[in-house]
């Protein structure tokens, strides 16, 4: 199951801003820096940030192929693109469908956002956010993964892309079964 959620670059950047600043007063009160050990087992909590990955909602149902999307009038204007998932919102009355695009740069993804989220489009208002994804079962158990398509992460990564998920709303996420 991929779990995608809306996390605004807004609320990312202040979030990291809070523990930075949550770091800095615990090394004033022991003094010294802590090494930090890493257990596995708690990454299942965590979602991670996909800073390359746009998720976007509210998009036309005319627009709802991934050759479409990537044409220059629409995401192609942003960067160079390497994969686009369109899923149809079945419990939407609307006539409107979201879509997963991943950009090759951070940068492009990011402009992407910033451009297209809040939006209106025929009527309904867009929504652009980073998408975010989980560690691979595999990785957390310290084994191979055999999965050659395996989506999850099996690395680390950077730790401010790292939210629990009681950090990520519930309400704003967007579970898919493949
Ligand atoms: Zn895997």
């Amino acid at each position: 199951m991929l779990i995608l959620c809306f996390i605004s670059p807004f609320r990312v950047v202040k979030k990291n801003r809070e523990r930075k600043q949550k770091e800095k007063q615990e090394k004033k009160v022991d003094g010294t820096k802590t090494t930090k050990v890493v257990d596995r087992k708690h990454l299942h909590n965590f979602r991670v940030v996909q800073r390359n990955l746009v998720y976007v909602l509210g998009l036309p149902s005319l627009a709802s192929s991934s050759e479409v999307l990537r044409k220059p009038e629409y995401f192609g204007q942003y960067g160079k693109i390497t994969k686009i998932v369109v899923h149809n919102n079945p419990n939407l009355s609307h006539n409107t469908v979201s879509a997963y695009v991943t950009f090759s740069y951070k940068e492009d993804a990011l402009a992407a956002i910033q451009a297209l989220d809040g939006i209106w489009i025929e009527g309904h208002p867009l929504r652009a956010s980073f998408g975010t994804t989980k560690y691979c079962n595999n990785f957390i158990r310290h084994v191979p993964c055999q999965n050659p398509d395996c989506v999850y992460l099996h690395e680390l990564g950077d730790e401010d892309d790292r939210f629990t998920k009681e950090e990520i709303q519930v309400s704003s996420c967007f579970i898919l079964v493949p």
